[in-house]
């Protein structure tokens, strides 16, 4: 976001575009899928605690929803741009169809900083958010979820502005809301857990055991820290891990070669994401500069930041011994870059596949409140591997049967999904 020469919408189009030709779409096709099919931009007003008035930017953008209500996050962030939410809201629609759950693809933001604004002012914004939007969206029509810098309390207090609004009670209006206030069990764990069902499933056709490997993480957000966590379950030691300093305005590594300590991190590191410098390195930790967590000696790399992390100028510092890497952000990788790594056979799971986990449990979200019966944790995650596993599986054996790389696999999949739902709907 950072990169003003960086468009997403652009990069996302040009995946959109590859694919399109691998798929041989026809022209009308291509026209409906490769713009978004509504887009809001609003204004909200909020009055901050000194008493002063100020108007944030928003906007929410519905991709596709032929195979279902729109579905993905909203996020925060001072550098918020409508060409990155429309790329992230098509991005959703490929995500949603490759684990084949039914839902299309949306994508909401919010031009600002929450590290500057109380939690009130913050439940303002989210409030405020939903007023503008509130005719536009809806359970069976745009379905918001957590995102960068919004957690279960902001959905909360959007499903309430939303239920206000409309006189009745409503939780399919969001997910990823609180247990016990209509989220599900496993929902908070599920973005990362999934990255590691895909990085198993890899593991195993690359015949490695995972206690075997290592691993390098950028950033220490929700995503990195589950990741994290169910990686070293299954044995893997994580060396590395990078994050934004909001003090220096810049990102630091954090390293220690026999591995990091996860709860020893968590405890010094604050709700967005931050790790607290001076303390790490009371702890042992090495603070190298925020790239290095690329050039490590590992065997598996996973950019759980933001979009355009991997680029052209960056993506030779991989170092040689990196087998996988699983994007656990949506388009960490710039298509120069992707193009290199194809190159250099490294097994890539695209971020559609690698972080499906949070969107296909916002999807037992829905299907619990429904019902309004809420399962186990057991049951949560033990669906989600089942569909992980077995979109893994697909995208997996298609770019092995074709001979293609795993993300215009994953692509191929998803994009015809959807053209399929298109025609089938006599859209085009
Ligand atoms: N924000 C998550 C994503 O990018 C989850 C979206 C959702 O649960 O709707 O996939």
């Amino acid at each position: 976001m950072a990169d003003k020469s960086f468009n997403a919408f652009e990069m996302a189009q040009a995946q959109f575009d590859r694919v399109a030709g691998l798929l041989d779409l026809d022209e009308a096709t291509r026209q409906l899928l490769r713009y978004n099919l509504r887009e809001y931009h609003v204004s909200i007003p909020v009055r901050m605690d000194d008493g002063s008035h100020k108007v944030f930017r928003g906007f929410r953008v519905q991709h596709n929803d032929a195979r279902g209500p729109a579905k993905g996050g909203i996020r925060f962030h001072p550098m918020e741009t409508i060409d990155t939410v429309r790329a992230l809201a098509m991005w959703m629609t490929w995500k949603c169809a490759v684990v084949d759950i039914p839902l299309g693809g949306g994508k909401g933001g919010v031009i600002c900083d929450p590290h500057h604004l109380s939690m009130r002012e913050q439940e303002q914004v989210c409030r405020g958010w939903v007023r503008q939007l509130s005719k536009n969206m809806g359970p069976l029509t745009d379905v918001p979820a957590p995102d960068v810098m919004t957690s279960a309390q902001h959905m909360l207090w959007m499903l309430d502005e939303f239920e206000t609004i409309r006189g009745e009670k409503l939780p399919g209006f969001i997910t990823g809301k609180p247990v016990g206030m209509g989220g599900s069990l496993g929902r908070t764990e599920a973005t990362g857990f999934g990255v590691v069902f895909t990085i198993r499933e890899a593991l195993k056709e690359l015949n490695i055991p995972p206690s075997e490997t290592t691993a390098s993480v950028q950033g220490f957000g929700n995503v990195a820290q589950y990741a994290i966590d169910l990686y070293q379950q299954i044995w893997g030691k994580v060396v590395c891990v990078s994050c934004w300093d909001q003090t220096d305005q810049t990102s630091y590594s954090f390293r220690k070669k026999n591995g990091i300590d996860l709860a020893e991190l968590r405890g010094i590191t604050d709700r967005f994401g931050g790790i607290d410098k001076a303390k790490a390195k009371e702890l042992g930790y090495e603070i190298l500069p925020g790239e290095a967590w690329l050039e490590q000696d590992v065997d598996i790399l996973i950019p759980a930041a933001l979009e355009n992390q991997i680029t052209a100028a960056n993506v030779k510092k991989i170092g040689d011994r990196v087998k996988i890497i699983a994007e656990g952000a949506n388009g960490p990788t710039s298509p120069e870059a992707d193009a290199a790594i194809a190159k250099r056979k490294i097994f890539m799971i695209p971020d559609l596949l690698a972080n499906a986990g949070g969107v296909t449990c916002s999807y037992f979200e829905q299907v619990q409140c429904n019902m309004n019966y809420f399962w186990e944790k057991d049951e949560v995650l033990g669906k989600l591997d089942v569909k992980m596993t077995s979109a893994f599986a697909a995208v997996s054996e298609l770019a092995k049967k074709r001979g293609i790389y795993m993300r215009d696999a994953a692509y191929v999949i998803a994009v015809g999904r959807v053209a399929r739902a298109c025609k089938d709907r006599g859209w085009v």
